[in-house]
């Protein structure tokens, strides 16, 4: 059968900037599947923390890694992470779990272990990819490639309130959440192994006095207009 070339759009950016809200928005609208490769990393966190692993070595993270089977699975359009077979949805969004990823995903071997996956699954499927290095190390050669930006507080905010929301705050201050997310976003940025940063032909977009929608509208006139 010949090869059929799959549309991909690649969305970075640092934490709670929107991008898994405006990502799912472009599914919809354009029935192209959403992979959200944050999860895949907190995946892997939930692994290593269940084995009690000193996530300061990298090392011992990059042995506990190798008996972790990850699989993503779509349950009525949304995404489900199953880990060694079992769903472990429900235990990827709390803040213990994203400080383990963003600590962990600065291990080359995590990273190049959860690549294959996010590759395989853009070669089969018209997808929005989210993440920190979408467009600079995932897919390189994606048709669009956005990188939206925020001011710290803004997104702190914007956390607080999901949280408040969800009643998951658990007793966190405003300041905790921009503080934890100031270390997670130095982090990301400054680590060796595909850090997070705009490759050279992304549209960058300040979401912070943009609605979701409207940043939906922009990306996909930049889409519509590939052709
Ligand atoms: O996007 P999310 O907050 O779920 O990602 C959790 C962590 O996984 C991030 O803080 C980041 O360190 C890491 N990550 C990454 N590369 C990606 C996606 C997430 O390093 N493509």
């Amino acid at each position: 059968m010949k090869d059929i070339k799959h549309i991909s759009v690649a969305i970075d950016g640092p934490s709670g900037v929107g991008k898994s809200t405006i990502a799912k928005l472009l599914s919809q609208e354009l029935g192209f599947v959403y992979i959200d490769t944050g999860a895949m990393f907190r995946t892997l966190a939930v692994h290593v923390l269940d084995k009690n692993t000193r996530l300061s070595d990298c090392e011992q993270v990059e042995r506990a890694i190798e008996d972790a089977d990850i699989a993503v699975r779509y349950i009525g359009g949304t995404q489900h992470m199953l880990l060694n077979g079992e769903d472990v949805t429900d235990r990827l969004r709390t803040e213990r779990v994203s400080a383990a990823a963003s600590v962990i995903s600065q291990y080359p071997k995590v990273r190049q272990t959860l690549l294959h996956l996010q590759r395989s699954i853009a070669e089969k499927e018209d997808v929005i990819m989210d993440g920190r290095d979408i467009g600079t190390v995932v897919l390189p050669d994606a048709d669009v490639k956005i990188f939206l930006t925020a001011a710290p507080e803004i997104r702190a905010q914007r956390r607080f309130d999901q949280l408040k929301a969800a009643g998951k705050l658990e007793g966190a201050l405003l300041e905790d959440i921009l503080r934890d997310q100031q270390e997670r976003d130095h982090r990301d940025s400054n680590r060796e192994a595909a850090p997070l940063r705009a490759a050279e032909d992304a549209v960058l977009i300040d979401t912070s006095f943009l609605s979701a929608d409207e940043v939906k509208t922009l990306i996909c006139s930049e889409i519509r207009g590939i052709g």
